[in-house]
């Protein structure tokens, strides 16, 4: 069983078709926009930008897909934690009703680029489940299913009975249905997105990580080990794999980490009894466990890890026993490979749109909700980039705003997934009382 985190032990990277090899840059050059990072935020920024007829360029530091889109659920899960109300007391009325009518299409818009570009990604829209671990968390999804369902959602709510039909699963009390919701291969999506961008006309360059940044009179350079761009705009969509590409960047999110299993194919028979109608799982326990079927039925499950080892600290333990609570007839199955990925959470668990000066902007935070986000975030970073004024776009444009303690924090990431599922575990106590 293999517990590295190298795209090669990474079952979506063993199961994705082929994206042909690209170049790395090793000239100077110039393009219209240079988008740094190649996951599903930056291949989708990419193909939208192309496709409006700019000049444009990719530039990943490995390969496409190698960061949290090629490890990823693959869970389309179009929602917020957050309430429509208390979203528009964060950023105001009006920007919150344009993120909320975009988060109603959000999935919807997802599915429909998937057809519009002919992508092979093993998709299917047949729902989310998501399920209350406890009393608490049941009243908390019930306030945001009536909150959102009053702006136009249409979420289901299941009671015991409804909740077990529908997952296969008696570990929950409660839970939404979420109708819209769905799955993706996320590493076939991102390379699906990359190989229309380039359709269009965008040249992307893998193991070309960009090293340096400076002002060239009204344009920018980026450079890269054995090249250079010059461009008039730069958008770095870097998310938990930030470094120091821009003063204050890696500072203003924390990069957790998500661990994730595959199961051996399913027999027939245990297929019956888990996630009916192909339904994506996840619930409300802060160390997550979210789970789907592969295109070969074999189950993805997933919960918070602590290093890019998922091994670190006893996080194959954790994944195992988090099997086998939400479908113990999956105690012994075997299992073909673990892995780790980094999400980048950020204060108020929604991402963040900056504009840290001219001809630089940044959107990143996805904090677990990338899949469908990350594509509302790349159509957003599209209409800015080509001059939509920010009281258009459905996020706010802000600067960058460093995590006060930010290095002390982020040193204890590892010890975060024990002390979440110690604290998940005093939840169904208290319950059990
Ligand atoms: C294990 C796991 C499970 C998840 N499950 C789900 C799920 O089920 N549903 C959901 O909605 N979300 C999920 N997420 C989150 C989701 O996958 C992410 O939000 C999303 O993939 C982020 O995409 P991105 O393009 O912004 O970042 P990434 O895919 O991380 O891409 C960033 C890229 O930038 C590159 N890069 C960094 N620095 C440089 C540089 N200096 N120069 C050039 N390139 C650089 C990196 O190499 C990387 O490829 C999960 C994440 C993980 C890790």
């Amino acid at each position: 069983m293999s517990i590295d985190a190298t795209p090669h032990d990474i079952h979506w990277h063993r199961t994705a078709p082929p994206l042909s090899s690209q170049l790395t840059l090793n000239v100077e050059t110039s393009a219209d926009f240079v988008v740094v990072g190649g996951g599903l935020t930056g291949t989708r920024t990419a193909l939208g930008l192309a496709e409006s007829g700019a000049r444009v360029i990719l530039l990943e530091g490995k390969t496409i897909g190698w960061g949290a889109s090629g490890r990823s659920g693959g869970q389309c899960n179009p929602m917020w934690r957050a309430t429509p109300d208390q979203l528009a007391e964060r950023i105001g009325d009006s920007c919150a009703s344009r993120l909320v009518e975009t988060t109603l299409a959000s999935a919807d818009a997802l599915f429909d680029d998937i057809t519009k570009y002919n992508i092979r990604c093993d998709h299917e829209q047949a729902g989310w489940v998501q399920a209350a671990h406890c009393r608490t968390a049941q009243r908390d999804l019930e306030q945001l299913a009536s909150a959102w369902n009053a702006v136009g959602a249409n979420i289901e709510l299941l009671d015991r009975p409804a909740t077990e039909a529908m997952s296969g699963s008696t570990e929950y009390g409660f839970a939404l249905f979420h109708p819209r919701g769905g799955h993706v291969h996320p590493l076939s999506l991102t390379r699906g997105f990359a190989e229309t961008a380039q359709g269009f006309g965008a040249q992307i360059f893998e193991n070309s990580p960009v090293c340096g940044i400076r002002k060239d009179g009204d344009r920018w350079i980026v450079s890269t080990p054995q090249g250079a761009v010059s461009t008039g705009q730069i958008i770095l969509t870097t998310n938990a794999y930030t470094k120091d590409i821009w003063p204050g960047l890696q500072q203003s999110f924390f990069p957790l980490v998500s661990i994730s299993l595959a199961t051996a194919p399913l027999s027939h028979n245990l297929q019956e009894t888990i996630l009916p109608n192909a339904v994506t799982l996840s619930d409300t326990r802060r160390a997550i466990y979210y789970c789907r079927f592969d295109r070969d039925r074999r189950l993805i499950f997933g919960c918070v890890g602590s290093t890019d080892n998922a091994a670190t600290l006893g996080g194959i333990g954790r994944l195992k026993r988090g099997l086998a609570t939400v479908f113990p007839q999956l105690a012994d199955i075997d299992i073909e490979a673990t892995w780790a990925g980094r999400i980048a959470v950020t204060p108020e668990m929604m991402p963040h749109l900056h504009e840290p000066d001219t001809g630089i902007i940044a959107g990143l935070g996805f904090s677990g909700r990338g899949i469908a986000m990350t594509s509302v975030m790349a159509r957003t970073l599209v209409k800015k980039a080509l001059g939509a004024h920010d009281n258009t776009l459905p996020f706010p444009v802000t600067q960058i705003s460093r995590i006060p303690l930010h290095s002390v924090v982020r040193r204890a990431i590892p010890l975060a997934a024990p002390a979440m599922t110690l604290r998940d575990k005093l939840d169904t106590w208290v319950d059990a009382l």
